[in-house]
Parts: structure tokens; C-alpha cells; sequence
């Protein structure tokens, strides 16, 4: 299928890796030119490099912490005029209720809340203006089902998930689409870095961590991030424009819900 947005431009935040990373080669698969953004500056080089040769697009890296004024600051001048936004960071630790201090609270709101804020006030005028414009919020199947230890992820992903029910309605008569992509577990780094979590507080092997962890969902498999990728890609399509302020789950059936 054609997207119908070759020639278009995106930012995707946290994208050297990972989910953003499969954000990122689908958009440019369909033929959109990338400002790529992550912290560590080799292995976003890297990344761009390799999207770049696989795509023939044109990749901008931009090494920047995302959750920082500064850092959105270098993303947005580097990417100008944008039609595309995807909005990604890293997940807040898990714990418990009484772990955390109000500084830790602001470190998540921050990261997984006013940053993609920031980030849509940005970019959102422009889109206005030019009567066309995709935002894919990289959430967490947390927003429909929380996850008990995840206290600060799922505080501060479900304030992003009321700013944008409100706004994706206020923006969708100017032609742009705001939507959220909910991914269940993932093989990524970050699902990785979970499994071997739970093997060392349960004293078994990081392989039967993962496998008691597939067992869990319908699929019997993590997802990975081509299929992550292809769902926000068609997002951003041009066939995605009665998609309005959706939370669109991708976790292989963990999340019993009816709606
Ligand atoms: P990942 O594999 O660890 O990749 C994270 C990517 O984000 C890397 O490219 C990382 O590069 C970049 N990054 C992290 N913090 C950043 C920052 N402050 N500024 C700019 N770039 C940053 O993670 P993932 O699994 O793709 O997860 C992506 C998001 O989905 C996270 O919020 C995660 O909590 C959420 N999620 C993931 C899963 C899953 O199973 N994978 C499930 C539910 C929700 P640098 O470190 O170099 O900056």
C-alpha cells in the first residue's frame, strides 16, 4: 500500500532504538525524510546511517535529551517546517506508591507528559497552518490496563493521554491527526532490561523470565518493533485521516478489554 506521504518531513524523538527506531524505518520506508533524535550521539549515528542506506532518505540526527527545554529546542531548529511528529522517551522506573518523592514525579511528568506537550505546541501551528499534519504519542498498554509498579509511568502517561483526547479534537478540523500507540510488551531493549529484572528478583533464568512473560499474552510472543513501526507509519498515512484521538493498543491480546 502507499502511504502517500513520500516527501513528507517527521521528527521522531527516541529514536535510535527500540520502538522509535521502528517508527522511524517505516516512515522513511514510505519515502519521508527524518530529523532522528536519541541522547547517546554514536548509536543514533549509527541509526541514521543505517535508515539512510536502507531508504534513501534523508536522516538528521539530532543528539539531544528530549526532556529538556534545551533539547527540544536543538530538535526543533534542526527540523524547521514538520509534517510528521512522533513523540517517544524513555519509561520511568518501576517500584512502589511509596518510593517515590515529588522530584520523582516530576522527573516522569517531564519525560512522558510535558515533553510531548512541548513538543505538539511546537509543531502544532505550522500543521495548522498548512492544513495537514500526523502526532503518534508512543505510550503504554499501562494507559488502559495500569501496571501496579509502574506508578510513575502510568501517572504520567495518562496525563498526556487527557491532553490529547481534548486536543486531537481541537486540531482535527485543520487536517491533523493526533493519535497514541499503546505497545504491550516489545523486544526491545527496555522489555530486555525487564526480563532480567524479574529473573534476578525471582531467581530464575533471563529465558524463563521471557518465557513466563510471553505466557502471559494471547500471542505467546513479545511484539517487535517492524510491526510497532508499521502501525504509526499508517497513522501518519494519508488513509489515516478519520483516526482521531485514538488509543490504539499493539500487545498481542494482554489486555482483556471489550472497548
Ligand atoms: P528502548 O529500546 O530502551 O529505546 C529507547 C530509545 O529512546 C533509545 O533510542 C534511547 O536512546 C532513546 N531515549 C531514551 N530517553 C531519551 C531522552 N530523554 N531523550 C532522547 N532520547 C531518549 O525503549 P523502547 O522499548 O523502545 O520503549 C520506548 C517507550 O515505550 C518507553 O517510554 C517505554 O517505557 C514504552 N514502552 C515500551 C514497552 C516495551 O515492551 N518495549 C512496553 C510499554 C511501553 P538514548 O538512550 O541514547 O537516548
Amino acid at each position: 500500500m502507499d502511504l502517500g506521504i513520500r516527501g513528507k518531513r517527521a521528527i521522531v524523538c527516541a529514536g535510535s532504538k527500540g520502538l522509535g527506531r521502528g517508527c522511524a524505518m517505516a516512515l522513511a520506508e514510505a519515502g519521508v525524510d527524518l530529523i532522528l533524535n536519541a541522547r547517546g550521539a554514536d548509536a543514533l549515528a549509527a541509526a541514521a546511517n543505517d535508515i539512510a542506506a536502507a531508504t534513501g532518505v534523508s536522516v538528521t540526527p539530532v543528539a539531544a535529551d528530549i526532556t529538556t527545554a534545551e533539547g527540544r529546542a536543538a530538535v526543533l531548529d534542526a527540523a524547521g517546517e514538520v509534517d510528521i511528529l512522533v513523540n517517544n522517551a524513555g519509561g520511568p522506573p518501576p517500584g512502589m506508591w511509596s518510593d517515590w518523592s515529588r522530584e520523582d514525579f516530576i522527573a516522569a511528568l517531564d519525560a512522558n507528559m510535558l515533553a510531548p506537550i512541548a513538543m505538539m505546541q511546537a509543531v502544532l501551528p505550522g500543521m495548522i497552518d498548512r492544513g495537514w499534519g500526523r502526532v503518534v504519542n508512543i505510550t503504554s498498554q499501562s494507559v488502559r490496563a495500569p501496571i501496579a509498579t509502574l506508578g510513575l509511568s502510568n501517572s504520567a502517561r495518562m496525563g498526556l493521554t487527557g491532553f490529547v483526547a481534548g486536543t486531537a479534537r481541537q486540531v482535527a478540523p485543520n487536517g491533523v491527526n493526533i493519535n497514541n500507540l499503546l505497545p504491550g510488551i516489545h523486544a526491545t531493549d527496555r522489555a530486555e532490561s525487564l526480563d532480567a529484572r524479574m529473573a534476578q528478583s525471582e531467581g530464575i533464568s533471563v529465558e524463563e523470565a521471557r518465557a513466563r512473560r510471553s505466557a502471559t499474552i494471547p500471542a505467546r510472543r513479545y511484539g517487535s518493533s517492524e510491526e510497532f513501526g508499521a502501525m504509526c507509519a499508517f497513522l501518519c498515512s494519508t488513509h489515516a485521516g478519520f483516526i482521531v484521538g485514538q488509543n490504539i493498543l499493539l500487545d498481542g491480546g494482554a489486555c482483556n478489554i471489550s472497548v
